[in-house]
C-alpha cells in the first residue's frame, strides 16, 4: 500500500473509532436520560409515586417516607442493598428542644461495595427533601436522579479496589440535620473515608453550555473533574459557595466538596424553593451530561 493511502485509510479509521466513541457516549446519557426522567417524575409529583399517592413535595414525613420507599425499590431493582439510618439531632440552640421537638428523619443510604478487600470509601451524596409544598424537582430531585444512574452504572464494573457509599439526606432544607446526622453516624463506622461528593441542582441550564460549578474542591478533586470534563467540552468552575450538605463533612474534617448547576455563574433555576420548581422546567440532556461526568470522575476514584 502506498503511504498515502496508508494515511488516508488511518484517517478513516479514527473517524470511525472516534464517531463510535461518541455513538456509544450517546446511548449511555440516553440510558441515563430515560432512567432520571421516570425518577424526577415521580419524586416531583408529575407522575404517581405509588399507586395511591402523588406527591405535592418531600417535606412532611409522610411524603419523605414515600420517597424512601420508592427510592428503597429502585436500589432493590438494581442489586444493591438499601439501609435506613433514622436519627434524633437536637435543635441548634439547645433550649429549644423544650418548647419543640427534636429533629426526626431518616436519611438511606447504599453501598456499592469494592470488588476487592477495602476499608476505603468514596462518598456521593443527595438529599430529597423539599421545603414545604414544593415539588423540588431541580432542588433536589435532578441530583437524587444523578446519584441514582451514578450507582447503577458504577455496580456493572468488572473492578473496584474502593467502596462507593451511596446516601440521599433527609432535611437538607432544615439547616443540613440530614447530614449532619450522617456524619454522627459515620464516625461511629471503622469507614476510611476518602472523599465525600454531594450534589444539589443538577437541572439547569438555559444558556446550553453544560457548564458546571465544584464547590470547593481538593486541587485533585478539581483537576480529576477538569481532566473528565475536558473530552466531553464542559467547562468546571471552582467556586466557594458551602451553603448544602458538603459543609456538614468538612465540618467534621472530612475531604469533601459540592456539585451543582452554575449557581455563582447565574445560570440556575429561579424556581428553588417555590411551587414552580416543577418537572417540565427540568433540562434532562443537561442532567445527563452532569451525570455522564460524575460518574466518569467516580468511575476514577473506584478503580484507581
Ligand atoms: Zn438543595
Amino acid at each position: 500500500m502506498k503511504r498515502q493511502s496508508i494515511g488516508i485509510l488511518a484517517i478513516l479509521l479514527f473517524g470511525f473509532f472516534n464517531l463510535a466513541a461518541q455513538d456509544s457516549l450517546l446511548v449511555v446519557q440516553n440510558s441515563f436520560k430515560e432512567e432520571q426522567k421516570i425518577l424526577v417524575g415521580a419524586l416531583s409529583g408529575a407522575t404517581k409515586i405509588d399507586a395511591d399517592h402523588q406527591l405535592k413535595g418531600r417535606w412532611t414525613a409522610e411524603e419523605r417516607a414515600l420517597t424512601r420507599t420508592y427510592l428503597s425499590k429502585w436500589i432493590d431493582q438494581i442489586g444493591l442493598k438499601a439501609e435506613e439510618q433514622p436519627y434524633n439531632m437536637p435543635n441548634l440552640n439547645p433550649l429549644l428542644d423544650i418548647l419543640i421537638d427534636p429533629y426526626e428523619g431518616t436519611n438511606l443510604y447504599t453501598i456499592v461495595p469494592a470488588t476487592v478487600s477495602s476499608d476505603e470509601y468514596i462518598i456521593l451524596g443527595a438529599h430529597y427533601d423539599t421545603d414545604r409544598d414544593c415539588p423540588g424537582a431541580n432542588d433536589n430531585a435532578s441530583a437524587v436522579a444523578l446519584i441514582a444512574s451514578v450507582a447503577k452504572r458504577i455496580n456493572t464494573l468488572k473492578i473496584r479496589t474502593k467502596n462507593l457509599l451511596i446516601v440521599f439526606f433527609d432535611q437538607e432544607e432544615e439547616e443540613l440535620v440530614g447530614s449532619k446526622a450522617f456524619v454522627r453516624f459515620l464516625k461511629s463506622k471503622p469507614f476510611n473515608i476518602n472523599t465525600v461528593l454531594t450534589v444539589d441542582q443538577m437541572g439547569w441550564d438555559m444558556d446550553g453550555d453544560r457548564n458546571v460549578e465544584l464547590e470547593l474542591p481538593t486541587p485533585q478533586l478539581e483537576a480529576l473533574f477538569k481532566k473528565m470534563a475536558i473530552p466531553l467540552g464542559i467547562n468546571v468552575y471552582s467556586t466557594k459557595v458551602d451553603a448544602t450538605d458538603h459543609y456538614s463533612f468538612r465540618e467534621a474534617g472530612y475531604v469533601a466538596a459540592g456539585l451543582t448547576e452554575e449557581f455563582v455563574h447565574q445560570d440556575t433555576s429561579p424556581y428553588k424553593d417555590t411551587p414552580k420548581d416543577t418537572y417540565d422546567t427540568l433540562n434532562f440532556e443537561y442532567l445527563a451530561s452532569s451525570t455522564y461526568l460524575v460518574y466518569t470522575v467516580m468511575e476514577a476514584l473506584v478503580t484507581k
